[in-house]
């Protein structure tokens, strides 16, 4: 059975207003007599700095867009980016959106395995990669992708495209971009296929409408306070829903330069880069900040003070010491957003002004939010503050429009109108919300039901830890009990004396009922792709029997987890 198509599962969503995101984004900013301004700032690994006008950019795209066409691309069909961020990235984004395709990024992290998953069930039809990323993660599974009939590469490095392969670039250069095609796509048509993280389970392939791009500009605005007088940096991975809608999407719409480093995490790089490129607006993530932490204020204090107006962060909790440490170390508090792949666009936020350390911060304007008990065929809503409940919401133009070939999955996310997000939290007497946890991630400890954040917050505050994540263990007496995995900052040595230490600061910070049961030492934390620690790899091992050849005291894990 072939797989199902986004054009063709999507529910209609938005309203028939037309809306093209690649116009919306880069051609307006053409046509008003913007196009000589630097859209990109592509930061590469080895070979310094290269800028590209809105106007170059516009050509690039129609360039992609008649590459696509003469491939045989059309409307509602998925382009899938197996990408690092680079101008080819951008390039195949806004290309596809030209010609209404769907843009489908993917994790150069994942393995063969999870990347044919993605393209089988996003039934992609065509594939843009890089040399040896695609010789590496997809080459030995293309009989296994008939739909896959389109695959163009970029070279790698000193690499060359293979023969007998398309070169995209030289593609690129040969495609007339006066003849481009350009689809007349409303609010209501689909642009963009993310899958979920799969923090919880299986990924799910979320898809995203033209008329996202409005809601992700305005937010932005206003979260970010973007314009054409701003330089922006979004860290985020090409195969996250971050770097599409607020790495791509958002700074282009808004017309601020955005920079686009094409280097993984190396902290003084990042200092260097906040500072050389006069960075005014900073979007990353908590794990990127805990690795900053680790390397000390002095550090960042040393590349000067630099330009930064605004720090953002998403994609997990972010603990308070991590908000103070930004303003010491870089003159401006992290602020915490909270959205999530399927809301399309950032719903809940601490914004600048008003920051609420701890707190995901507060629902944006226009974006309707209630604390509720679900139930079998409605929902209570609850009105009193400081009660723990399921997040719901409301009025948000950018919200998912299908997940890819699950329509029963997407309706049972719906109750009375709300949109239920999975996410327990509180909202406080001023109307900041308080993660919680996700409704799986909740320890169920005798009568209590325990977020694992508040004894994460708390354990972090200890010298020792780097790194925390708190799961439930199954108990006889209890149900479960917490138990806190520890990855330790240099100079720590596991052992019983630090195990004793660090339960006896959790009783005394969090009292019994909270405090954690067992520490178990790890080097790392297993994460999934976006950096997210990965509670149910976690859990698996608290559950497991321990090995008796292996002390439970240390169980080392690899850095990363591929989610599948
Ligand atoms: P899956 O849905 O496949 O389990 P996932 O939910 O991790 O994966 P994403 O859509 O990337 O996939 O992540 C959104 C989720 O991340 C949110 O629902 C929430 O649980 C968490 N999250 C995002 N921002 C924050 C934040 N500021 N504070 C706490 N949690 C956050
Ligand atoms: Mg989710």
């Amino acid at each position: 059975m072939a797989p199902p198509q986004p054009n063709r599962t999507t529910e209609p969503f938005g309203t028939g207003e037309p809306v093209n995101i690649t116009v919306e984004a880069v051609d307006r900013h053409v046509a008003e007599g913007r196009g000589a301004r630097v859209a990109l700032r592509f930061l590469s690994r080895h070979h310094g700095r290269r800028d590209v006008s809105f106007a170059q950019l516009s050509e690039m795209a129609a360039r992609t867009a008649r590459v696509l066409a003469d491939r045989g691309i059309v409307a509602g069909d998925v382009v899938a980016a197996l990408l690092p961020r680079g101008p080819e990235l951008f390039a195949t984004a806004l290309g596809a959106w030209r010609i209404g395709a769907v843009f489908c990024p993917l994790f150069a992290a994942f393995g063969p395995g999870p990347i044919r998953a993605r393209l089988e069930l996003g039934g992609a039809k065509a594939l843009v990669a890089g040399t040896g990323l695609y010789a590496r993660k997809v080459a030995g599974h293309r009989e296994a992708l008939p739909r896959l009939t389109r695959v163009m590469l970029v070279a790698d490095g000193d690499d060359r495209v293979p023969p007998g392969e398309d070169d995209f670039t030289a593609l690129l250069a040969a495609a007339d971009p006066a003849a481009a095609p350009a689809a007349a796509t409303t609010a209501a048509d689909p642009a963009l296929l993310h899958f979920t993280s799969g923090t919880t389970g299986t990924p799910k392939g979320a898809v995203h409408t033209h008329g996202a791009v409005h809601a992700q500009s305005r937010t932005g605005r206003l979260v970010f306070g973007l314009s054409a007088d701003d330089v922006y940096w979004c860290t985020a991975d090409p195969g996250w829903v971050t770097c599409t809608a607020y790495g791509i999407i958002a700074p282009l719409a808004c017309g601020a330069v955005s920079v686009v480093d094409e280097a993984d995490f190396d902290a003084r790089r990042w200092y260097a880069t906040l500072r050389d490129q006069g960075v005014t607006a900073w979007y990353t993530t908590p794990t990127a900040i805990r690795m900053l932490m680790r390397y000390g204020a002095a550090l960042a204090r040393s590349h000067g003070p630099g330009s930064l107006r605004v720090a953002a962060s998403v994609g997990e909790l972010l603990n308070p010491e991590a908000v103070a440490w930004g303003e010491k170390a870089l003159g401006v508090p992290f602020h915490d957003t909270w959205w999530q792949t399927e809301t399309g666009a950032i719903a809940i936020a601490n914004l600048p002004g008003a920051c609420r350390p701890g707190s995901m911060g507060r629902p944006l304007p226009g974006v309707e939010t209630a604390v509720v008990r679900r139930g079998l065929t409605s929902v209570e809503v609850i009105a009193e503050p400081d009660v723990v409940g399921e997040l719901a919401l409301k009025g948000l133009p950018s919200l998912f429009s299908a997940y890819l070939g699950d329509p029963e999955r997407r309706r049972a996310c719906f109750v009375d109108g709300w949109y239920l997000t999975g996410d327990q939290v509180r909202r406080d007497g001023d109307g900041f919300f308080w993660f919680v946890g996700r409704a799986d991630d909740m320890i169920k400890c005798a009568a209590h039901t325990i977020g694992p954040f508040e004894i994460e917050c708390t354990l972090a505050d200890h010298p020792a830890v780097a790194e925390i994540g708190v799961v439930g263990k199954p108990d006889l007496l209890l149900r479960e009990v917490p138990v806190a995995f520890v990855a330790l900052n240099p100079g720590f040595e596991p052992g019983d004396a630090l195990t004793a230490e660090l339960l006896t600061f959790a009783r005394q910070e969090l009292g019994p009922a909270l405090a954690p049961r067992e520490i178990v030492f790890v080097e790392t934390l297993p994460k999934t792709t976006t950096g997210k620690i990965l509670r149910r790899a976690l859990k698996a091992k608290a559950v497991a029997e321990p090995d008796e050849d292996e002390p439970l005291a240390v169980v080392p894990y690899p850095g990363r987890f591929d989610d599948e």
